[in-house]
């Protein structure tokens, strides 16, 4: 078969479309503050955007994205090394480092870039890269993209991963990846015993907190809400969920960070992070200092849904974040309760393997109103027969 013949047989998404099942690449014609518009004009409560402190819509972000346009255009043009380097960029890069209380941060054009530079800057052939199954499919194509040889260890389990360690070679690179808060389970790694076990095998941790950054611990994220940011060799951000920008950083310490700056392929080949973004983040982070409120509110409103959720019979995870996935069993339900929410005027996230398990991933933003919930608890109520009924997992597609 040529590589061309696979996209004619493919079907799926013509055929979901065809019986208006499909519940991706939605347009939505406006966002605003944990509502969204579709072209239509029909309003939905958004539960499940990453928009966490509800910043993305935030006139003072919108503000500094619009003024670093008209200063510096739409675009940089190149890459940091040769061209598109902006006095902007390195002024995020020491923000960012003193915020998070690390020596040095690097900034790329976007998250997944940023897992790339991470991983396959450090990491070659001969070295070993160990990874949690359930971390983001950056840090999965970052592992392969570095040429180690990877190894999977069970969700969290830092058994099976101590296992791992000690049977590996004397004298070779290791590396350990995770996240600090899973994007689909809204579970934490368990980062306490994974710094042990690293120290004692002698790898390099590092930590994906896409989605604790921001959220946790005042904004300061998951190694800041274990108070381990010390202990902790990497972390790796992204500015496209609490931050409302885009664009991702490596924090380290200096001589890495100096090191990734002059050997990481996804930032020395690829044009840097748009002026737009770059000014919408250092404003997001000048906002997460003046407004704490907002990392209190999104984790409270969470907190509400979860029991609410809870005390309509839906079986609640072991999420601790604005993240609140609904197992959905199968392909079938979960596409069913999508489409019934949408009817009820509520926006959730369909989740269908290989993503991850058929799910509904929902989250919370800090600028959900009582009413925006309320909404979304109804629109629960309508679903919870086709959700909660059996036969369960046996019968899944
Ligand atoms: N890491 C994690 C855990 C993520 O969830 C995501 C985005 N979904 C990324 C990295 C990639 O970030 P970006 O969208 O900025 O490329």
């Amino acid at each position: 078969m040529s590589v061309i013949e696979k996209c004619t047989s493919y079907t799926r998404s013509r055929d979901l479309k065809k019986r208006g099942w499909y519940p991706f690449y939605l347009n939505f014609s406006e966002r605003d503050r944990g509502v969204a518009r579709l072209p239509d004009g029909r309003r939905v409560i958004m539960c499940g955007s990453n928009d966490y402190l509800g910043l993305s819509a935030e006139p003072r972000v919108s503000d500094a994205a619009a003024e670093a346009s008209h200063r510096y255009g739409g675009g940089c043009t190149g890459s940091r090394l040769l061209n598109g380097n902006l006095a902007l960029h390195d002024h995020l890069e020491k923000e960012l480092a003193q915020f998070f209380g690390k020596p040095a941060a690097l900034l790329l054009a976007t998250g997944y870039q940023t897992n790339l530079a991470a991983v396959a800057g450090l990491c070659g052939p001969g070295d070993y890269v160990l990874i949690d199954k359930q971390a983001h499919a950056s840090l999965i194509d970052a592992a392969r993209l570095s040429r180690a040889r990877v190894q999977w260890f069970a969700h969290n389990d830092t058994e099976e991963l101590t296992r791992k360690l000690e049977r590996l070679p004397e004298n070779v690179g290791r590396m350990v990846l995770v996240d600090g808060v899973y994007s689909m389970e809204g579970d934490l790694c368990p980062l306490p015993e994974l710094i042990q076990v690293c120290r004692q095998h002698e790898a390099t941790l590092l930590v994906d907190d896409a989605h604790g950054a921001g959220v946790l611990a005042k904004g300061r994220g998951t190694c800041a809400h274990y108070g381990l940011m010390d202990e902790v060799p990497l972390v790796t951000l992204t500015f496209s969920k609490a931050f409302g920008s885009a664009g991702g950083a490596i924090l380290g310490d200096e001589d890495v960070i100096e090191y990734l700056r002059h050997h990481a392929r996804s930032l020395l080949f690829s044009a840097s992070l748009s002026p737009a973004n770059t000014a919408a983040t250092l404003e997001s982070l000048s906002i997460l200092q003046d407004e704490p409120w907002r990392c209190e509110a999104v984790i409270s409103k969470a907190t509400f849904m979860r029991r609410e959720l809870a005390s309509l019979g839906y079986p609640m995870g072991t999420s601790q974040t604005p993240i609140v996935p609904i197992d959905t069993v199968n392909e079938q339900r979960t596409l069913l309760a999508w489409n019934l929410l949408m009817q009820q005027g509520v926006y959730v996230n369909a989740v269908l393997p290989p993503a991850a398990s058929p799910r509904l991933r929902t989250s919370y933003i800090a600028v959900h109103t009582e009413e925006h919930l309320a909404q979304a608890l109804e629109g629960f109520v309508a679903v919870r027969g086709q959700l909660l009924a059996e036969p369960a997992r046996a019968h899944s597609t």
